[in-house]
């Protein structure tokens, strides 16, 4: 029996998505005991302190279900970012909000409009589904907007922005966002990706933009500045028309109780958000300076990670890095097969990287 043909046609067709390799594999692999992972854009602080307290208090209710309805999470949220409880919603990481997205919204028949090297998720949820993506060519390694509204059609059901941009760093501006928006026909949903917001100086508009645009749906991550990735916890900002549709395919405890008490803390904990600031900025710093020593032209970046182009099969470089115990990110799969994406990390592991790559290139 080939259960490929049993599938459904867009899953058979389906590349299950590359992650990061973690540190483990390649101690178990190659017999590497000193490992650094800077591959999948985890904060390198670790977790807040207020968050492993919350942790620890909160694994004595293991036993029981968690607020299905994620309310204290919910409350903490909308107190900050000043937004009613009912357009949140809450997913086990924005990716589960974006697959959920994809279940309401698309239908085979219609077509999801992405950016070339835009975060691979995006092509991944609308296929499953057996949908077209229509990826528009990048602008500066970016999203072009005048070619993605170019390429809408009476078909398109979704556009997916990531701001800023992850395998890219890329960001795009308030203002060139709004006029897109105002642009484009109200039957289109567009799923703005900020995944990355915190580590950007401007602050974002897009909580506010949502009174104007109820086809705007803004998605968030506790995965990056918030530093838990582990845990899996997100959140969707929207019409909440929209929250109550995406409410209906949600899994009912799809955020688990160390998830919703660790969000909590962690999004209250203001210190731990500007050092986590601090670190990605003197970090971002360090590569460049390193960057520019080495030769190497980069993408510059609004995110906690960096691409750089090394002139090569960057296939190559990623392995002689993995022989040096230094796990980084190769993005051929994103159409960049001489780039390599670097998380920002703590400044020894950055040293240890750049000096690795140095290594690596003069052999
Ligand atoms: C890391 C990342 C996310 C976060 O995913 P989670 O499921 O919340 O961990 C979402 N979008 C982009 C573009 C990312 O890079």
């Amino acid at each position: 029996m080939n259960f490929c043909d049993l599938a459904v046609s867009g899953v058979a067709d389906l590349r299950p998505y590359q992650p990061g390799k973690p540190i483990e594999e390649l101690q178990r692999q190659h017999g590497i005991r000193d490992v650094i992972k800077l591959a999948s854009n985890e904060n390198p602080l670790g977790p807040s302190k207020a968050a492993l307290a919350a942790i620890a208090l909160n694994s004595r209710e293991l036993s029981r279900y968690p607020d299905g309805n994620g309310f204290s999470l919910k409350t903490a949220l909308a107190e900050k970012f000043q937004l009613q409880t009912k357009q949140i919603t809450l997913g086990n990481g924005s990716n589960d909000i974006l697959e959920m997205i994809a279940r309401c919204f698309v239908s085979p028949q219609d077509e999801v409009i992405v950016s070339e090297h835009a975060f691979a998720i995006y092509a991944l949820v609308a296929q499953a589904i057996g949908a077209t993506s229509v990826v528009t060519p990048a602008l500066n390694y970016g999203h072009d907007l005048q070619a993605m509204l170019a390429a809408v059609t009476e078909r398109t059901k979704l556009i997916f922005i990531a701001n800023p941009n992850n395998p890219t760093g890329t960001l795009l501006s308030a203002a060139e966002l709004h006029q897109f928006l105002q642009q484009l026909p109200a039957h289109v949903l567009v799923v703005l990706d900020e995944a990355y917001v915190e580590y950007n100086n401007e602050s974002s508009k897009s909580f506010d933009w949502l009174v104007q645009f109820s086809n705007l749906i803004v998605t968030r991550t506790f995965s990056k500045a918030y530093g838990l990735a582990g845990l899996r916890v997100g959140f969707a900002v929207s019409d909440p028309a929209i929250t109550d549709l995406l409410n209906r395919v949600r899994q009912p405890f799809n955020v688990n109780n160390l998830a919703l008490a660790a969000a909590v803390a962690s999004l209250n904990d203001e210190d731990y958000l500007i050092e986590s600031r601090a670190v990605n900025v003197a970090g971002m710093q360090q590569y460049e300076q390193g960057f520019k020593q080495l030769g190497l032209k980069w993408i510059p970046s609004s995110g906690n990670f960096i691409t750089v182009d090394v002139g090569r099969s960057a296939a190559d470089v990623y392995e002689a890095l993995l022989q040096r115990g230094v796990i980084v990110r190769p993005i051929a799969a994103y159409g960049l097969p001489k780039h390599l994406r670097i998380s920002i990390g703590l400044e020894a592991d950055n040293a240890r990287c750049l000096k690795a790559l140095a290594e690596v290139l003069e052999s």
